[in-house]
């Protein structure tokens, strides 16, 4: 018997979108006035020349987080950041958000205030507004639920399905600290306190930022909307799945294929560290981990240097330029490359995270 751990997470959306479209429902054809399933926002137009963006993410106890790992605030910040981070993605600007929990009944309200000072200071932060959710009692571990609405002007708004051959591949964020900072977390697995992970004195610093990669994703809403009305822009998206499986979105959903120069891959120096220190595989963290929430995007390769240097002197962070778009090529759609020969990671891995195939 088939089951999802065959087809993944990313099977199960395709295999939904598909019965939407056997049913003859309209609006799911991605195009610049609607975007149903497929990106990282729904997208509706809501005026002449504004268009409305929706986005929701689940996280679910044991699955996203351990509540003896994280705190409540950074629970509560995180829940909001991803989902703020979607919006940013399409270079959106967020306005209201909707949040559901399901909370065990010995949930202390200690818990509850904490997880509520990490959402609403960053909901405060983004001027964004909490105007409704539900709240149930649960039987199996924290559920939360987020919705997010924003907006966007139609010339800002940008697709996955918007790369094109010949354009420059980009990323700007910081690379598998996040997973390596969840990785050292799973092998490590510190003492029930809530607190200790980020304050613990065993910790070192490469370890301590990494840590708090995972649990404070930084959010690239001003870089996203700068860039997005920038000219030369082709598709973005947030990083969630880590580059390798966000690349195959933008690949799949532009009918593209995606060549990606392993040499041209960062590597923070606190990653670097932790990697050394733990005799882990950076490369496999920066190119196969989730949850950096950097931004990922493609760029005409006439505008690329251009870019990164504006790019630098507005925010003091850098572009960095990691491969290239082409028409879809027979042998797939992401191709890892290392001197100009094809390459393949340590550990195998041609995907980043997925939900159904790494539990
Ligand atoms: P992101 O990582 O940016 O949050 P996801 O990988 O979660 O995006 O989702 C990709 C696309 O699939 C989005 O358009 C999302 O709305 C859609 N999607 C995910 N799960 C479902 C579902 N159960 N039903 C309908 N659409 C879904
Ligand atoms: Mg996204």
């Amino acid at each position: 018997m088939k089951t999802l751990a065959d087809i993944g997470e990313f099977g199960l959306i395709e295999r939904i979108r598909k019965r939407i479209q056997e049913r003859g429902l309209a609006g799911f054809q991605s195009n610049k006035d609607l975007v149903g399933i497929g990106d990282d926002c729904a997208v509706i137009p809501s005026g002449d020349d504004e268009l409305e963006l929706i986005t929701t993410d689940m996280l679910l106890e044991d699955s996203h987080f351990r509540l003896d790992w994280i705190s409540p605030e950074d629970l509560g910040y995180k829940s909001l950041a991803v989902n703020l981070s979607d919006i940013a993605a399409m270079g959106g600007t967020p306005t209201s958000v909707f949040l559901s929990i399901g909370l065990p009944l010995d949930t202390s309200l200690e818990w509850v205030d904490r997880f509520f000072d990490g959402f609403l200071g960053l909901a405060q932060e983004y001027g964004v507004v909490l105007m409704g959710g539900d709240t149930t009692k649960s039987l199996h571990g924290v559920v939360i639920n987020v919705v997010v609405r924003g907006t966007v002007t139609r010339d800002a708004l940008t697709l996955r399905s918007a790369a094109k051959p010949e354009q420059l591949v980009a990323v700007s964020g910081r690379l598998g600290e996040s997973g390596a900072g969840l990785k050292w977390l799973m092998e490590h697995r510190p003492e029930r306190n809530v607190d200790s992970p980020l304050t613990n004195g065993r910790l070192n610093d490469n370890i301590r930022h990494c840590i708090h990669a995972h649990y404070r994703p930084e959010l690239y809403m001003k870089e996203a909307q700068w860039l997005a009305r920038q000219t030369g822009i082709g598709a973005m998206l947030d990083l969630s799945d880590g580059v390798l499986s966000d690349a195959r979105h933008i690949a799949e959903e532009s009918n593209v294929s995606i060549h990606i120069e392993m040499e041209k891959i960062p590597v923070s120096e606190p990653l670097r560290e932790v990697c050394l220190e733990q005799d882990w595989d950076s490369e496999a963290l920066a190119l196969a981990a989730g949850e950096d929430y950097g931004l990922l995007f493609t760029v005409d390769a006439d505008r690329a240097e251009e870019l990164v240097k504006k790019f630098e002197e507005e925010f003091s962070s850098p572009i960095h330029l990691i491969g290239r778009v082409s028409e879809r090529t027979s042998e797939g759609l992401i191709h890892l490359l290392k001197n100009g020969t094809p390459y393949i990671l340590s550990d195998g891995q041609t995907h980043g995270f997925d939900h159904f195939k790494t539990i």
